[in-house]
């Protein structure tokens, strides 16, 4: 996983970005701003104590003090915004948009104990609190979207003559603020805000339903193996397959259950063709079978509603609505960049038929290459052509000395330095992490710190993540970042070097693009530190790059036992590898994203059924016969069981074109990925401006122009035709 998770549920995040204050006083022309500490008895609470401004004391706290800690911070939230949403005076910049930027300190100190619990030391008390807790984040959440006089004074701030006059930063935090109430139906009134508040009524209830048809459909259909049944499977395979048929009381079998963890290395393992075939129909039908699970209905009722919905906005359609503050603006430009890749992405899976066909026919197989063989020959086509070993890969790739080489790419790119802190100077929320100060290489001014938890432990969830516990702001005097990554390493024993893969390399590379991002701020306000969803996961993306520089391999890949560099016969290998297979992958994610935005950019009243629109708009667009949407209509639970990621699938591709088109432009640099100047202007149009500057004119900055295609063609092997 390479998300970057918000500590919370998706409505508080919301809640989070439209915060309050009471006991602030503001001066116009002084901007640091005189205010009277709070003091707590409850240490979740409290200010920070300790060196480097004060960091969280994870040393003292317990579970037990979380919930009254919630209670007070989020009651005092509410009062802050009540007290700005019903000042008497007139709204201003500085008493309706700076108050909400510098509401909410105590949660905000509150959260990263919450998040550690969370997602780093969870407990079976914890997770039983969680329960509990969740409702109320909900229910401060709506109170503040709901607040019709805080809109109302946001939007006489919005629409002043102050307004032209505030510094860019200014006027787009307070035209995210504006927007994000008023995308949300707080423009609306009388008839049209009732439905408005009906209609989001019924689509909650029908994405969980949607949710929870395709979770009883995965229950639901279980194929369950006999010994003979085995052929091909890995050892790991059998063993999980046997425990998961013991769980449901088929013990002596194998069950192959109804997920993608279980089903695609069913698929691509099992030498059954007739089981393949069973397995596949029972995942991509999920949601379309007969009876009451079935998700048809469903989908029909949520489109009209969305629609219905966007139409009480003004908008035309949903997609329109959805991405008009997502960097690509507009549903034309998505589909757009979608098109010039789908083209080659479908010649390519020609070709990758003709290789298995190929495959098939010389072991007289006697079968033509259907949809359930697809990762059963290719697999076998991959070893063949294109055969690593990754476990020769892994022993070039040291935990501890891939974490010496993020800090040099940081060294180089960003100026920064870092050294371990005093032993026992910062507390920590287990022994294995790591806490590091950050300084600036040139001047040796302070930037903040970096927490980092490598290992795998039980009450940990798994992937790898990156958060922050503070974050970069002037409003009211310099902050410094409190930042963190998180991992899964498997920790070898005591002495030993923790080896791990090249995935897990590159995820790591990934998340510490996070760190930087964080580190690299130079925003005025907290709002500015907050991300546009097809535009965060670029600049982590990007940093993976540099995993595969020449100053890295030379340096940092090396043999654990030999120290050996990694042999340049491996990274072609390595390099070689990743276009493999791309007419597959890039096609069935392109299907979902090219049929998501369909859905949402057509009147509902013409869509009809939604299967039946399915097959008749692939058909269209030439969809190969082997090949089926990565996540099909019926439980495309991105897009239907709730709206995260609804018109915006197409974001992948998006971030991806914006990765490979601004690495291109290292690789083409006079210095390489070290060039000096670009280097700098990555600093300072990509990382440190965060969310201050419309993304489009941070990159055109960057790039001197707009993204373009063809390096990811180029990427995932693909012709360009430029
Ligand atoms: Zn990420």
């Amino acid at each position: 996983m390479k998300l970057k998770i918000s500590l919370l549920s998706a409505a508080v995040v919301v809640a989070l970005s439209a915060c309050s204050n009471t006991q602030s006083t503001y001066q116009q022309v002084e901007p640091v701003v005189q205010k009277v500490e709070k003091q707590y008895d409850n240490i979740l609470l409290q200010k920070y104590a300790g060196p480097y401004d004060g960091v969280p004391q994870f040393d003292k706290v317990t579970i037990a003090d979380l919930e009254p800690a919630l209670d007070v911070a989020i009651a005092e939230n509410l009062a802050e915004i009540d007290a700005i949403a019903n000042n008497p005076e007139k709204p201003t910049f500085q008493n309706t948009i700076v108050a909400l930027e510098s509401s909410g300190e105590a949660l905000d100190r509150l959260f990263p104990y919450y998040g550690i619990w969370a997602n780093n030391n969870s407990s079976p008390a914890f997770r039983e609190l969680q329960g509990k807790l969740v409702p109320k984040f909900s229910s401060m959440s709506s109170k503040i979207t709901q607040n019709k006089a805080l809109f109302e004074r946001i939007q006489a701030v919005y629409n002043s003559d102050e307004f032209k006059n505030l510094t860019a930063e200014e006027q787009r935090i307070t035209w995210m603020r504006y927007n994000s109430f008023a995308r949300n139906g707080a423009t609306l009134s009388g008839d049209k805000a009732k439905r408005y508040a009906e209609i989001n009524l019924e689509l909650s209830g029908l994405h969980s339903k949607f949710g929870n048809n395709v979770l009883a459909d995965e229950e639901n259909y279980v194929v369950y193996l006999t010994k003979d049944q085995l052929a091909g499977l890995p050892k790991s395979y059998i063993s999980a397959a046997a425990a998961a048929a013991k769980a449901r009381g088929q013990e002596g079998k194998y069950a192959v259950t109804n997920t993608r963890s279980s089903m695609d290395p069913f698929l691509k393992y099992s030498e059954e063709h007739e089981l393949r075939e069973q397995v596949w129909n029972n995942y991509y039908n999920r949601g379309n079978n007969a009876g009451e699970n079935n998700n048809r209905d469903v989908i029909s009722q949520i489109l009209k509603l969305r629609h219905e919905r966007i139409q009480l906005l003004g908008f035309e359609n949903y997609a329109q609505w959805r991405l008009e503050d997502r960097m690509a603006k507009a549903p034309e430009n998505a589909i757009e960049l979608m098109n010039k890749v789908w083209p080659a992405a479908i010649a390519r899976v020609k070709e990758e038929v003709a290789d298995m066909q190929a495959v098939a026919d010389k072991e007289g197989a006697n079968i033509t290459i259907a949809p359930w063989d697809y990762r059963f020959y290719a697999e076998k086509v991959r070893k063949a052509k294109y055969d690593l070993d990754s476990n020769e890969v892994k022993e070039y790739l040291q935990a501890d000395k891939l974490t010496e080489a993020m800090f040099y790419v940081a060294g180089e790119l960003f100026d920064f330095t870092f050294s371990p802190v005093p032993e026992g100077s910062v507390p920590v929320f287990h022994e294995d992490v790591k806490v590091w100060e950050v300084k600036r290489k040139s001047n040796g001014e302070h930037v903040g710190l970096f927490y980092l938890d490598p290992f795998a432990r039980k009450g940990k969830r798994s992937g790898a993540w990156a958060t922050s516990f503070r974050s970069h702001t002037t409003f009211q005097g310099k902050t410094n970042v409190l930042s963190t990554n998180n991992s899964n390493f498997v920790k070898a024993p005591n002495g030993e070097s923790t080896l791990v893969s090249w995935d897990d390399a590159n995820t790591y590379f990934h998340e510490f693009g996070h760190a930087l991002h964080a580190l690299s701020s130079n925003v005025k306000y907290p709002s500015s530190n907050g991300g546009v969803r097809d535009y965060t996961e670029f600049q982590s993306q990007l940093l993976e790059r540099w995993l595969s520089t020449d100053e890295v391999i030379n340096k940092y890949l090396v043999h654990y036992k030999t120290g050996k560099p990694m042999p340049k016969e491996l990274i072609e290998k390595i390099q070689k590898s990743s276009t493999f297979n791309q007419g597959f992958s890039t096609t069935e994610y392109l299907a979902s994203a090219i049929m998501d935005m369909k859905f949402h950019m057509t009147d509902p009243e013409l869509i009809g059924d939604p299967v039946e629109f399915e097959k008749t708009e692939l058909a269209k667009l030439g969809m190969p016969s082997e090949i089926v949407m990565r996540h099909r209509t019926t439980h495309f639970g991105h897009i239907f069981s709730g709206e995260g990621y609804s018109a915006g699938y197409y974001g992948y591709l998006w971030a991806e074109v914006l990765t490979s088109d601004a690495a291109e432009a290292f690789a083409n640099a006079p210095g390489g990925f070290y060039d000096k100047d670009l280097g700098d202007r990555l600093v300072e149009y990509l990382f440190s401006v965060r969310n201050a500057m419309d993304p489009a004119e941070a990159y055109n900055k960057f790039r001197g122009r707009d993204a373009e295609v063809g390096a990811l063609m180029r990427d995932r092997g693909f012709p360009v035709s430029e």
